[in-house]
């Protein structure tokens, strides 16, 4: 029966059904390596016709089609169990940039990596970029797309002025915040419960050629909260990045165990764009901030610094950090609770979750998004706190118990998750996760995906 559907599909779309092996190997695991499933097989669609004719082909035979582009969630977002799994890297890519109207248009596929390229000749930037320019325009829109500028403009997914969307039921939808706005609006950080994005239109901002990166560190949370608010506020910088990084002091006894322990230093970066001939004044820039060093200052240009993560993914596939699990724990805590959380988290952390990872800082407005998908706490000011450890798969029980209790503690603090993440939210979280949005929630699920197809087994809905 599985060859006859799949030569009867074949037959329908110009792109490829497969069950090719080591296909199959690949799409099975995610960046997580902690969730596997197995898909029937494998359409890798040409066009959004394809994507629309294996919706309507797996309808009628009663299969799910879960999206997949270049797999960097953590949870098994993109993974099908015995269903379609439909490989979005190859639809026919296709990007065009408008330098007047100021956006770019591109099939879901395509990786922004490609669009940075395209962007070099005519000083635009998207508004936000994310540490990985290896993830696609479909991929990061579905579930937001988080950067070091989200502070001024929110997620890449606000900067979404159009997407082309294939609901549930194989209809071709073109939703803008005027046309089809309700699916426009959730399919946006949906990750792929509405609908899946076959192509999107994307703002664009001009932007100046150089970007001077100050490198200063801190040596107390709380002092650099305060002055990430004073920085925010008066947005008197481009681009802020800040993490937390240990500095062994040796060993001491945390619940009767001899334990290896850290200080913990906050190293904050913040970036300026500049025009060549007319170099930033320093001192006016770090005016009135109260770091503890100013470690080094680096000037590149704009397009090297929306690369400059990729050294350090170098070295982690290097080092095999890569190919470890990654039970990402990627939280976003309203301002007031933020400082006790991430102090009292850091001061017991076991050293496998300090190896290889990197533990990030993200401040942001707190209500700058206005998807209504992406859910964030109500709160001015919000901290992403994130623990990105690699974990080699004999110790990942335990780790995988760890996040389960930091995540239980994060949400009675009043937290939520990145959806993009090690997620281990239970019924009652997801709902909370949603709040007063729930009912929506559900009701949008089964009015755009009445059969319940796409991407299931993640989102516990009602009824
Ligand atoms: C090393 C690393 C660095 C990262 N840095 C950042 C960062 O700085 N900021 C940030 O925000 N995130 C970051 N992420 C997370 C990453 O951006 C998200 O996981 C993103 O969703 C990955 O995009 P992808 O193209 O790999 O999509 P996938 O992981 O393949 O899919 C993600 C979700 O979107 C759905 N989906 C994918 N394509 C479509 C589509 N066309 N239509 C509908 N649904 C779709 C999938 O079903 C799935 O639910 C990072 C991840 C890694 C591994």
């Amino acid at each position: 029966m599985l060859e006859n559907w799949m030569a009867e599909l074949q037959a329908r779309i110009e792109g490829e059904v497969t069950r090719s092996t080591d296909l199959l190997t690949e799409v099975s695991e995610d960046f997580g390596h902690i969730v596997t499933k197995t898909p029937r097989f494998v359409v890798r669609p040409r066009s959004t016709r394809d994507v629309a004719e294996t919706v309507r082909f797996a309808v009628e035979r009663g299969l799910s089609v879960s999206t997949r582009a270049t797999g960097h969630s953590e949870s098994g977002q993109s993974l099908s169990d015995g269903g379609i799994l439909l490989d979005m890297r190859t639809l026919t890519p296709d990007l065009h940039v408008d330098p007047e109207a100021g956006w770019f248009e591109a099939s879901a596929g395509v990786l922004w990596r490609d669009v940075l390229t395209a962007l070099r000749p005519h000083r635009l930037i998207p508004p936000v970029l994310t540490n990985n320019m290896n993830t696609t325009v479909g991929g990061t829109c579905s579930t937001a797309g988080l950067g070091v500028a989200s502070f001024r403009y929110g997620t890449q997914a606000d900067q979404c002025l159009a997407v082309e969307v294939v609901t549930g039921t194989g209809d071709i939808v073109w939703c803008t915040p005027e046309e089809n706005a309700e699916l426009f609006y959730h399919v946006l950080c949906g990750v792929g419960q509405f609908g899946i994005i076959t192509r999107l239109r994307h703002r664009l901002r001009p932007c100046r050629p150089m970007a001077r990166t100050y490198y200063l560190l801190y040596d107390d949370l709380g002092r650099l909260m305060e002055d990430l608010v004073d920085l925010m506020g008066a947005d008197r910088v481009d681009y802020i990045e800040a993490w937390a990084s240990p500095a062994p002091q040796g060993f001491r006894t945390v619940q009767g165990r001899r334990q290896p322990f850290a200080l913990w230093l906050y190293p904050l970066h913040v970036t300026v764009e500049f025009d060549p001939e007319r170099p930033p004044d320093d001192g006016a820039y770090l005016a009135g901030l109260h770091f503890y060093r100013h470690v080094h200052t680096e000037d590149q240009s704009v397009y090297d610094f929306a690369l400059r993560v990729e050294p350090l993914f170098a070295l982690w596939r290097q080092i095999g950090y890569w190919d470890n699990a990654h039970p990402w724990m990627e939280i976003i805590l309203p301002w007031a609770t933020a400082q006790t959380y991430v102090e009292t988290v850091l001061r017991d952390l076991p050293p496998v979750f300090l190896g290889g990872g990197h533990v990030l800082i993200w401040p942001s407005r707190g209500r700058i998004s206005k998807m209504p998908m992406f859910r964030v706490p109500d709160s001015d000011w919000v901290l992403g706190f994130g623990i990105l450890p690699g974990i080699p798969k004999a110790a990942l029980p335990g780790a995988l118990d760890l996040i389960r209790r930091l995540s239980h503690l994060a949400l009675q603090m009043g937290a939520t998750h990145y959806l993009s993440g090690w997620v281990p939210y239970d019924k009652d979280q997801w709902r909370r996760h949603f709040g007063d949005a729930w009912p929506r929630v559900c009701a949008l699920k089964r009015k755009y995906d009445p059969h319940g197809i796409l991407n299931p087994g993640w989102i516990p809905y009602d009824g």
